[in-house]
């Protein structure tokens, strides 16, 4: 009898310790689908107290979901992998300026909102991978030469609806106008050496299978390859090399993982607390060694796999701008048939 009062003790304490956890707590919405996020989450709560529920949709349904669900929403904070999409919410009136020196200090100006309602923290370049047996690192250059006729049939790229072809095309856009960007468009698109289809990890295995010679890529989808439980996939990976682009002008287009504070939060300071937590030395080194994601905040070493990528230069833009041109991106893709 005394035993099972005992048990019925600890049974109780167990109960009590879990409503204390769950007496705060902030809801992501969020599409991006890491293991390695949820176990950053849980030190997140071991470390507040703060429980982290996610909701997990695409990007667009979880938007639609926003803007359904008005200032009823459960959300506090939407989480997206393209600084596009934060733009857009925020034009579309779902987001609320976050209050965070903290934030202000140390992200750089260009990957966060100039209004303080998204926040990029993890940061990605659109890079190329090619056949090193095939291609020869001196032909490379830029986006722009990949439109050069020598290129015709041996190109890897995904469809246009991806938001990662679109902010590329919007940096292309900022950089040397609509007319130009639309042309390179069609001229990639003439260069394909399929109609464009699958991920950016399918463009890479496309090229390690012979079917074209240069892939155009985020980073860390190298290093999921590379790190991939799949002896294929890995091989897939130490078949290609890496080329950052522009790098003798403007610099590679890059973008960001973001998170925005949501007009219909109810907890404010706890989602301020968590997108402060992003920021932090542990979250952001921990981006690099896990998604291969890398680091916003300055001073964070790279992994070994970025350090092997090497250092590079940045496209300047303010990545508030891939939202603000993103229509234009859509209709250059459109006029250019690229599908
Ligand atoms: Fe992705």
């Amino acid at each position: 009898m005394k035993r099972i009062r005992t048990c019925l003790t600890g049974a109780l304490a167990l109960v009590l310790a879990a409503a204390a956890v769950a007496e705060e707590a902030i809801t992501l919405y969020s599409h991006r689908h890491y293991e390695s996020d949820q176990e950053l989450f849980q030190r997140f709560t071991d470390e507040t107290g703060i429980e982290v529920k996610v909701v997990k949709a695409s990007a667009d349904e979880l938007v639609e979901r926003l803007k359904a669900e008005g200032d009823n929403s459960p959300a506090d904070i939407l989480v997206a992998a393209d600084a596009g999409r934060l733009q857009r919410a925020k034009a579309a009136g779902l987001l609320q300026p976050i209050e965070s020196e903290a934030l202000v200090r140390r992200i750089p100006a260009s990957y966060r909102d100039p209004d303080n309602t998204w926040f990029g923290f993890a940061l990605r370049a659109r890079v190329l991978a090619y056949a090193p047996d095939r291609v020869d690192a001196s032909e490379l250059s830029s986006y722009e030469a990949l439109a050069d006729p020598q290129w015709r049939g041996r190109l890897l790229v995904r469809s246009s609806p991806n938001i990662y072809n679109q902010s590329l095309l919007a940096s292309i856009i900022a950089a040397r106008g609509e007319e130009e960007a639309q042309a390179w468009a069609a001229a990639i698109r003439k260069n394909m050496a399929r109609p464009p289809q699958g991920s950016d990890r399918d463009q890479m295995r496309a090229v390690a299978a012979g079917l074209g010679d240069v892939a155009i890529v985020n980073t860390y989808y190298v290093g999921l390859l590379a790190n991939s439980s799949n002896a294929k996939d890995r091989q897939v990976a130490e078949s290609l090399q890496l080329f950052f682009p522009n790098q003798d002008g403007r610099g590679t287009h890059v973008n960001v993982s973001g998170a925005g504070l949501t007009r219909s939060s109810k907890n404010p300071q706890a989602a301020t607390r968590f997108l402060e937590f992003l920021a932090s030395d542990e979250a952001q080194a921990s981006f690099t060694q896990t998604t291969y994601e890398y680091p916003v905040v300055a001073d964070i070493p790279w992994s070994e796999l970025q350090r092997s990528w090497g250092a590079f230069e940045i496209d300047a833009l303010h990545l508030s701008s891939l939202g603000d041109l993103n229509a234009a991106a859509v209709k250059a893709f459109n006029r250019a048939g690229w599908e």
